[in-house]
């Protein structure tokens, strides 16, 4: 472990910034680095040049040292992987790639039904990952009809009841509208490792449920060669712990790979836009204004979150818009969390923030949005980040995850077995379809929101900004609607919609006080433009029709061609 206190000033600023440098440009090669070093205990430095990774030296050798893993206070053991393979069934019913949030719940439910799964996962000890940290009510409910409220158990987890907005020095407190659900239910944040190293475990608790460490290079087709587009997926060629590659055979393979899926281009044709990056700092012993509540600021350029991880720390997220982070080695990316950020986080938190950013880890994360049309061919289909992601501003990723998750394992129940693919295929036709209306409105809320959120120079755009603020400060209706969206208790489009332009025409009425002007209404009609010029094109990315008319919008299909030739190597 590397020193916390470095002798001198000077070596106190090198090290924190060759820290700096060095977790950020892991963050940038995340993906990189999972292929190159795919089954190995992967690390951060391992991305880099060793001269650029800043070296301890203990005692008795001069190892060099690895990051600290952020998560000091539990550390669950590594799920152990089965890597005997002489039971292995010659075909799976299921091989699922990743065990993250959605594959692990995936395969704990097929277990349930006594399905024969292969959970193939690059690294089963604890993720050490600052995404996934804050679960909304409706994804806890979603959670617990999948039989798995238990893994927020025993991990420090905290309730959380609702959101606490803060501008230019206003607040306003908003509670998830938890009425008429258990007593239990309420958002939970936790650390994100540790909730899943629980979704693990459930999954590996499944007696016909296969956990193993494996990288899995791609998929494979009935020959055993490379699967193109066309034909049938029958399984996966994986790095095994051993590292030699092995093909694992099966009805049908779910990839759930996450944000960097290297299955997402070749299973589907994506839209994917990187709006940001989130910062993310750990404070300690630092209570947060209204315990048990999202805090969310308003600030300029853009906002910044934060909310209880465990019972002594919080998660501040700082956003950075655009594509590129401020220089890390020459302390740019330092200036701006102390000189713009810090000034407009409210005084209570910010001497933990400052404290943070001088002497904590500082992780970064690209922050994506990705709509797909999944290609859908028979054998395999996708779930979770693989194909679909919205900014994490409100912190839906996992609920539209677990929510898919139930969708599918409803749609799979009636199938005796997975053998015949292309009847999995028809019965699970509409999959991409009927996820939409609950996955499109939590899309559409988190990116329309986090643009109107983000500050602008367009006074237009300002009001709406200002108007959005007030409006939820308003409580009853106006912030109930919208918060029992985000919390994904009551995710319907047209709810969305309805309050989006609401907040539009609340910010144009007050254009118009005290007396109507000619300058007034033009504003108005420009905020409302702007309103639709945010909100409008995400939904067409959506796809109108499957946003509000599932039933009527098209399925990804097989061509008469693909289907023949399916048929004819079922046959
Ligand atoms: C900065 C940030 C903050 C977020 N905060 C929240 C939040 O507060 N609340 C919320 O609900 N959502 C949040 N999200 C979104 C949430 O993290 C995701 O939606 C969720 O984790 C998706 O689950 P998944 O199973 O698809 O992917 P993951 O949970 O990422 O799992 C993918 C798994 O696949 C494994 N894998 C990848 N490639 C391979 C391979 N080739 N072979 C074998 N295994 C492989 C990985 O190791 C990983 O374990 C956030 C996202 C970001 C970027």
């Amino acid at each position: 472990m590397f020193s916390r206190r470095p002798a001198s000033r000077a070596a106190t600023t090198i090290h924190h910034q060759l820290c700096r440098r060095n977790l950020v440009a892991g963050v940038h090669r995340d993906s990189l680095s999972s292929r190159l070093f795919p089954s190995s205990r992967r690390s951060q430095w391992l991305a880099l040049p060793r001269s650029m990774a800043p070296q301890t030296r203990s005692a008795g050798g001069a190892a060099p040292a690895e990051p600290e893993r952020e998560d000091q206070g539990m550390v669950l053991p590594p799920v152990p992987s089965a890597d005997d393979r002489s039971t292995d069934p010659e075909v799976w019913d299921m091989v699922i790639v990743g065990a993250g949030v959605a594959g692990s719940a995936f395969a704990y439910q097929q277990g349930c039904s006594g399905r024969r799964v292969l959970l193939l996962e690059r690294e089963l000890s604890q993720p050490d990952r600052i995404v996934g940290e804050l679960l909304q009510p409706g994804g806890y409910l979603l959670l617990k009809r999948l039989g798995l409220a238990h893994c927020c158990d025993g991990i420090d987890a905290q309730k959380v009841h609702g959101y606490c907005m803060f501008k230019e020095g206003r607040e306003a407190k908003v509670a998830y509208p938890l009425e008429g659900h258990g007593e239990d239910v309420a958002g939970r944040s936790f650390h994100h490792g540790r909730f899943v190293q629980n979704l693990r475990q459930a999954a590996a608790t499944q007696p016909t449920v296969t956990v193993r460490q494996g990288y899995v290079r791609r998929l494979v087709n009935d020959e055993g060669g490379e699967w193109e587009e066309g034909q049938a997926v029958t399984g996966v060629c994986y790095k095994g712990s051993d590292g030699a590659d092995h093909v694992a055979h099966a009805h049908l393979t779910v990839v759930c790979d996450g944000m960097y899926s290297g299955f997402r281009k070749k299973l589907s044709v994506p839209d994917m836009h990187q709006p940001s990056f989130f910062i993310g700092l750990l404070l300690k012993d630092c209570p947060l204004p209204y315990s048990n509540y999202g805090h969310v600021i308003l600030g300029k350029p853009s906002p910044v979150l934060f909310y209880p991880i465990s019972s002594t720390e919080a998660r501040c997220l700082v956003d950075y818009p655009g594509e590129k982070l401020p220089s890390v080695s020459s302390g740019e990316l330092e200036r701006y969390l102390l000189d713009t950020v810090a000034p407009q986080i409210p005084s209570t938190l910010r001497p933990a923030f400052e404290l943070a950013v001088k002497h904590g880890r500082i992780r970064c994360m690209q922050n994506k949005q990705v709509t797909s049309q999944p290609l859908h061919p028979a054998g395999a289909l996708m779930l979770g980040d693989a194909f679909n992601m919205r900014h994490p501003l409100t912190g839906g990723g996992m609920t539209v995850a677990f929510s898919d998750t139930n969708l599918l394992c409803d749609m799979l129940r009636p199938l005796p077995t997975f053998d015949n693919k292309l009847a999995t295929r028809d019965a699970t036709s509409s999959f991409y379809v009927r996820r939409k209306p609950l996955s499109a409105t939590i899309n559409t809320l988190a990116n329309a929101l986090y643009k109107v959120f983000c500050a602008s120079d367009s006074r237009a755009h300002e009001e709406m900004r200002q108007a959005c603020f007030d409006y939820l400060a308003l409580g009853g209706m106006y912030s109930t609607g919208p918060v029992s969206l985000l919390s994904g208790l009551n995710p319907r489009p047209s709810v969305l919609v309805m309050h989006f332009f609401m907040v539009a025409l609340y910010g144009f009425g007050r254009l118009l006080r005290p007396r109507p002007t000619l300058r007034g209404v033009w504003l108005g009609v420009l905020l409302i433009y702007s309103a639709a010029c945010i909100i409008l094109p995400i939904i067409w990315k959506e796809g109108i029709r499957a946003v509000f008319f599932p039933s009527l919008a098209p399925q990804p299909r097989l061509t008469s061609a693909q289907r023949l030739a399916a048929a004819a190597k079922q046959a």
